[in-house]
C-alpha cells in the first residue's frame, strides 16, 4: 500500500547545525559544506518513510518538518 507522499522541510532559521538529522538517516539527509543538513529525496519514497520520520523526531530544534504533497484521500462514504 502507498502513503501521500511527503517532503521533509528544513527550516534553515531554526536549524542549529547539530548534524543528528543525517547522522541518523543518510541516505535521505545530508549535509553541506557549512554543515547544513540538504535533503536527497523529495518527495519522500515510501522505502525511506521511516528515515524521514526518525530525522524529525531527533531534531532538537524542530528545525525539520513534513509536508504532504497531497491533500489527504476523500472517504468515499456518503454524508450524512
Ligand atoms: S538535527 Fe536539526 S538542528 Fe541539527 S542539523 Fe539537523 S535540522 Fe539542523
Amino acid at each position: 500500500m502507498s502513503t501521500i507522499p511527503v517532503r521533509v522541510v528544513v527550516d534553515r532559521t531554526a536549524c542549529a547545525g547539530h548534524g543528528m538529522c543525517y547522522s541518523v538517516a543518510p541516505s535521505l539527509v545530508e549535509c553541506d559544506e557549512q554543515g547544513d543538513p540538504v535533503v536527497l529525496l523529495d518527495p519522500v519514497p515510501d522505502t525511506h518513510r521511516g528515515d524521514a520520520d526518525r530525522a524529525v523526531a531527533v531534531c532538537p530544534e524542530r528545525a525539520l518538518s513534513l509536508a504532504y504533497t497531497a491533500p489527504p484521500p476523500v472517504s468515499e462514504e456518503p454524508l450524512r
